[in-house]
Formats: structure tokens, sequence, C-alpha cells
């Protein structure tokens, strides 16, 4: 008797099937392109009673939380189709600089597609977290004394030289995944929201939202477009000064960039959305990063709470009560997962001290004395 050979895989027809399966139509697939895919997409839009609260009496805060994708970034939605991509065209290695997600998500993809992976990343300015992905993963990781401009410009000219794929955003199939993610928030509003808050590094992320709105007009999927607003860090704010800067410095290590690559993503989207691209400070990241987790209960990464100091900056200057609205629809986007970054979540608080084995000890210390 000889056994029934089964296929392997368990029938999921109602389940998520990732990105490029869930927006095909939208994206530069065709029938035989390999897809390599960890079933990202599909993260949580949650409701900000808070911030909701915060920003006035007819607002509805939503958060997008891309922390729950599966390398724990919004980079893999770009980096699913970069490396379905490199596999169709027969790429044996793929490269990326990177402050840390987009080296997470490349070395991740490419195990499972087989492919060889190559990070550059500015060394003692990457968190943990990331740095422990991109090894475990079995990435060849070159810590290079140098910011990530430096590294970018490294890991261009290698790419120059050598017969590897190049999955920086600059990559433009990493865009083209990326405007999954404005797709998702339609889906789930209806509608598109009045107001997209979103931290800005490399301008990438900005850029290809925005696209994403523009395509869902286009198809009649919506029928207005939201004010696109992006957060760059204060000693990282080359696109809000106009002029690239040297030594950009700031905790939240992935928009930790003096010289972005899609800079005219950016301004296209403020400009042509109304928009703006602003300066938070590192403490207002801070402050924004701890509100997140002691009262909605979402751990996101510092860079991530950059969309949400912008939001109560803007709520502070009266930017939401001048206009007269009904009803007012805010989605902030939360790039990444806070235990990317444990480090700084322990600096932001004070560590407690350990305990003798003892009831009363205990009772006291908990505040139950
Ligand atoms: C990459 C990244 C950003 C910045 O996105 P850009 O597309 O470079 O503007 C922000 N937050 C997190 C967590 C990131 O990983």
């Amino acid at each position: 008797m000889t056994l029934r050979r089964r296929s392997r895989r368990v029938s999921q027809s109602n389940a998520w099937p990732g990105v490029i399966e869930a927006y095909r139509s939208y994206l530069p697939v065709s029938a035989t392109t390999p897809i390599i895919s960890l079933l990202e997409g599909n993260t949580p839009l949650i409701y900000s009673r808070q911030l909701s609260q915060a920003i006035g009496p007819r607002a509805q805060v939503y958060l997008k939380y891309e922390g729950m994708n599966p390398t724990g970034s919004f980079k893999d939605r770009g980096m699913t189709l970069a490396i379905s991509k490199a596999v169709e065209a027969k790429s044996v290695a793929v490269l990326c600089a990177s402050t840390g997600n987009t080296s997470a998500a490349a070395s991740a993809y490419a195990a499972r597609a087989g492919l060889r992976s190559i990070v550059l990343i500015p060394s003692g300015n990457i968190a943990l977290g990331k740095l422990s992905q991109a090894l475990i993963h079995g990435a060849k990781v070159a810590p290079v004394e140098a910011n990530f401009d430096a590294c970018l410009a490294l890991a261009k000219s290698l790419v120059n030289n050598h017969p590897i794929t190049l999955v920086n955003s600059i990559n433009p199939y990493r865009i083209e995944g990326q405007k999954t993610c404005a797709f998702e928030i339609c889906d789930a509003l209806g509608q598109a929201p009045d107001y997209h808050f979103t931290p800005v590094g490399n301008a990438g992320n900005i850029t290809a939202q925005w696209k994403g709105y523009k395509e869902y007009r286009q198809h009649r999927k919506i029928d207005r477009l939201p004010v696109m607003l992006g957060f760059q860090a204060e000693g990282a704010a080359p696109i809000v000064h106009g002029a690239v800067v040297k030594n950009p410095k700031t905790i939240a290590t992935a928009i930790r960039i003096g010289n972005p690559a899609s800079w005219q993503g950016a301004l296209t989207a403020t400009q042509e959305s109304e928009g703006a691209i602003q300066a938070v400070s590192d403490a207002q990241i801070l402050e924004a990063y701890r509100l997140l987790a002691n009262h909605d209960g979402v751990f996101a990464e510092p860079a991530s709470a950059a969309s949400v100091a912008g939001l109560l900056q803007l709520a502070r200057t009266g930017y939401f009560t001048s206009r007269k609205k009904r009803q007012t629809t805010v989605v902030c986007i939360l790039t990444g997962h806070g235990l990317k970054d444990p480090g700084c979540a322990i600096d932001s608080i004070t560590m407690p001290k350990p305990l003798p084995p003892s009831l009363s000890a205990v009772s006291k210390a908990v505040g139950l004395g």
C-alpha cells in the first residue's frame, strides 16, 4: 500500500495572504513572479481615546501599529516586493545600508528566499533588537564607523561593482510595497483620514504612503486625500531646514538621517496635500513614547513616537481648532515595535531595586504596604 501524497500546506482560504497577494493589481508583479512573503501587512488600526480627547471633541485618532509586522516594522511591506523581484531577476545576494529595521527585514526575507544578505550599519548607533535580528537571520553584518548616510553611499558603490541587488528604499519596489499601508488604512476606515501623521527619516515611507492614497483615489476607492504631516527629530531635520545635516543626532536611531534619499518625495507629498514636514525634540518623542505605552497599551519604538509627538505639537498650537470641521479623522503611523530598542525603555524609567524575599518589603515596594 502506498501512502497518499498530501500537500504539506494547510488550506488557509480566509487567512490574510500578505500584501502582494492582497493588493496584486496595484503592484508590479506578474503571474510568474515568485512571491516571497511572511504574510506581512494587515496591521491593526487602533483607536486612541487619550489622543482623540487631546485633539478635540470631534476628533478620532487611530494608531496604525506597524510594529505588528513579521520583523517588527513597516519595512516588511517593501521588502516582500523587493526580495520577490530580486529572486525573479535571478539575483543571488541583496545588500542594504540600514539604521536597523531595513537590515532586519532584508535578512529575514533573504533567508526565506535562500539569498545571501549583506548589511552595512552605523556601528554603535543601532538598537540591539535590530542587530540581533540581522545576525540570527544569517546576514553578513558590517558595522561601519560612520553614520547612515555614509553607509548608504558605500552600499551604492558596492552594487555598482558587484552583481547584487540594493534593497534600500531607493529600490523602487520598496516604495511600491510600502504604499499598501495607505490602502489598508482606507480599507479599514472606508475613506481616507483627514490627517496622516508619520515619522520621517529617509522619507521613503511618506513618499510611498502619498503614492498609495493617490492611486486609491484614481481607482475611486476613496474620494478625497489626507493632509500629509511628517516629523523629523530636531537634531536630524534636514528637510525642515532645507539643508543636509552632517552629524544627525537623536535618540530615535531609525530616523537619525541627515540626507534623506527620498527628500523630493516628501516635499511633493506635503506640497500636494497642503501638509508640512516639521521637527520634534527628543524630549517630545520620549514623552509621546511613554504616553502611548502608559495610556494606550501600545509599545512602539522611539522613532515611531515622532508621529504622535507631532500630533500633540500641532494640537497645542491650535492647528485643529482653527479648522471648523464636523469630524476629524487622524491616523498616526507607529512605524516599529518597542521591543526593537529595549535599552531606550529601560533608560527612560527608573529600574526597581532587588528586594529581600519578605512580605513586608515586597508589599511596601509595590505600594500595598
Ligand atoms: C525606517 C524607519 C523610519 C523612517 O522611515 P523612512 O521611510 O526612512 O522615512 C521610521 N521609523 C522606523 C521604526 C523605521 O524603521
